[in-house]
């Protein structure tokens, strides 16, 4: 029986309650205020509350079937929004499979950050064998461009300002934000608690360059008889379409996109030089690099690729990276958007105009590479080759130009870059910076629940593979999400004979009848498999119409495809002479 006063005190006791909060809760309303409004992670000790308190908040919460995706599709949503994408993960091998997204987004400068929870800090810094136990703060420094570590519930709002400032300002790049299940379940009184909480005022300050580093650059640019520019990823992530292509149209100078800065300007536009790039690259004498790292995406800048003679103009926020591989003749620190503005306004006043003899030249070497370019996509082998696929996938996202694309593989990321053209900035995502494999579905997903267009995700079967589970989430959310399976069954290709001596498939070989439209209807997604173009154009067109999740299963040649794409060149050759088997 309830006594009077016992009621009276439980009734203290829930307005007591009432007017306290905990770290879960602080960590959600830390993020809203902060305009965070998806949160991509996998749920488990001891952050499945956080997800759910985030989810009743308004957050979006998306659920991923393996971290290193979630992470993947934060790193996407950072370069898409310029705000920070936010993963979450559970401690040990959660966080450590989100790393590697981590990582991946530092070293694309992507702003991305990564909460994890861990285990308590007394059983982990005693190592005394906790459930998950992991020391993550110091796992994750390395990798990211920074890691930190909440110790009491009443720093939670100064841990999310500050991961949000280092990931956006400056060069973006990842966050690692080490939350221990403790502090996450502390108990601190509402008021106080709210006063702990901050909006970041102005997270990605301008920086504007220099005018004697400006004048510099133009008086370089002024004396080009071939100059060129570069624009690469840092360029469609710092969102300052309109004065680049002022400049550019401008200046008259021709440009070479990255392959993520493609349709910053459409690849159409007349000064486009990706169709005669390698001349372009060897011929030009002064380069004006705009978000683009002289890294080996670029042949490091050296001879013969490019010419010994050329002179650098680099634009970047990072001043650390000028010189890191040719010397930089005119530096030029700050955000793009100031610098790009500011050499607008000295170039029209200096009417710097890229010489005829040059654009001509190009434009002679464009018109041949361009036909070469149709005959091949006109060539129609049976069974198919990545060509003629990638012929039919050009065709059906010209008439769907808002279509997002997501690319990765060898082969099929090398010839789709060329092929398919892009029309509007920040519509591509790729293998970036590392070149590497796993980022497919991550980035699809991104790219569908940021923008709520349609997507479509051109993959080599190999590729596929390393986040093909995440079929599941696309179908789960119902993202309008159609990948394109280029199948020739293997790594590189699928027709490797195998030296071993039992029975087992060569160390490239997959498995070239596999149908992998079968996993999308496996979760309620629709399935395509073709062998013509003709199918596989009727097949893409129907899967965007949908809006609906698909895979389209594209039957190629196995012997169709070169090993490591155009990478053959950085494959080390074995000095050793095979040792036979009996020998
Ligand atoms: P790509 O691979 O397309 O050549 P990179 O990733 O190598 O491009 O280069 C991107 C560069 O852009 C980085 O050096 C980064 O510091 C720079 N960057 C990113 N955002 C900005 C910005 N807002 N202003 C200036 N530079 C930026």
């Amino acid at each position: 029986m309830t006594t009077l006063s016992a009621a009276g005190s439980e009734a203290a006791a829930r307005s007591e309650s009432a007017r306290l909060t905990d770290g879960f809760h602080l960590v959600v309303e830390a993020l809203k205020v902060n305009d965070i409004e998806t949160i991509y992670g996998v749920v488990g000790i001891p952050i499945t509350d956080l997800a759910r308190i985030a989810q009743a908040s308004g957050i979006r919460y998306i659920g991923f079937r393996q971290e290193t995706s979630a992470g993947n599709a934060a790193a996407a949503a950072g370069f898409l929004t310029r705000r920070p994408g936010v993963c979450l993960t559970v401690s040990a091998p959660g966080f450590l499979n989100g790393l590697v997204a981590l990582a991946n987004a530092t070293t694309n400068c992507f702003p991305m950050i990564q909460i994890s929870g861990s285990s308590n800090r007394t059983l982990v810094d005693l190592q005394q064998g906790d459930y998950g136990e992991l020391d993550q703060l110091n796992a994750a420094r390395p990798f990211a461009k920074a890691a930190y570590r909440i110790n009491r519930v009443q720093d939670i709002g100064r841990g999310v300002a500050r991961a949000i400032r280092t990931a956006v300002s400056g060069r973006p790049g990842g966050v690692y934000l080490d939350i221990p299940g403790d502090v996450l379940g502390q108990a601190m009184e509402a008021a106080a608690a709210a006063d702990t909480i901050w909006r970041v005022v102005d997270p990605a300050p301008r920086q504007l360059p220099a005018p004697e580093a400006v004048d510099r650059a133009l008086d370089l640019l002024a004396q080009a008889q071939r100059p060129l520019i570069v624009l690469g990823k840092g360029a469609a992530y710092a969102q300052a379409d309109n004065v680049i292509r002022d400049f550019v149209e401008t200046t008259r100078i021709p440009f070479l996109p990255m392959s993520m800065a493609k349709g910053l300007l459409p690849d159409s536009h007349p000064q486009s030089a990706a169709a005669a790039r390698s001349l372009a690259i060897a011929r030009a004498d002064t380069v004006l690099l705009v978000g683009a790292r002289l890294n080996w995406l670029l042949g490091h800048g050296e001879s013969p690729q490019w010419s010994a003679d050329a002179k650098f103009v680099q634009v970047d926020i990072a001043a650390s990276e000028f010189d890191s591989n040719r010397p930089i003749a005119a530096p030029l620190a700050g955000d793009i958007g100031s610098v790009m503005s500011a050499l607008l306004n000295g170039a029209a006043t200096r009417r710097i105009v890229a010489p005829a003899d040059w654009t001509n030249e190009l434009a002679d070497r464009k018109a041949t590479n361009d036909a070469a370019m149709r005959r091949r996509l006109a060539d129609n082998p049976h069974p198919m080759r990545f060509y003629n696929a990638l012929g039919a996938i050009r065709s059906v996202l010209q008439d769907n130009p808002d279509v997002y694309v997501v690319n990765e593989g060898a082969n099929t990321l090398d010839l789709a870059r060329n092929v398919i053209e892009m029309d509007a900035p920040r519509h591509r995502l790729d293998t970036g910076t590392w070149g590497v494999m796993g980022i497919g579905m991550g980035y699809a997903i991104a790219a569908a629940v940021e923008t709520g267009k349609p997507v479509v995700a051109i993959e080599g079967d190999s590729a596929f593979g390393f986040s093909g589970m995440e079929i599941e989430t696309i179908c789960r959310y119902r993202l309008p999400v159609t990948v394109v399976i280029l199948n020739n069954g293997g790594v590189y290709r699928g027709d490797e004979v195998s030296s071993a001596c039992g029975t087992d498939p060569a160390p490239t070989v997959l498995n070239a009848r596999a149908r992998h439209e079968l996993i999308a209807e496996a979760f309620g997604g629709k399935g395509y498999h073709v062998v013509t173009p003709a199918e596989l154009r009727s097949a893409l067109t129907a899967a965007i119409a949908s809006n609906a999740p698909s895979i389209i299963d594209c039957e190629l040649d196995p012997a169709a495809g070169v090993e490591s794409g155009h990478l053959a060149s950085l494959n080390p050759t074995s000095a050793a002479t095979p040792v036979s088997a009996d020998a």
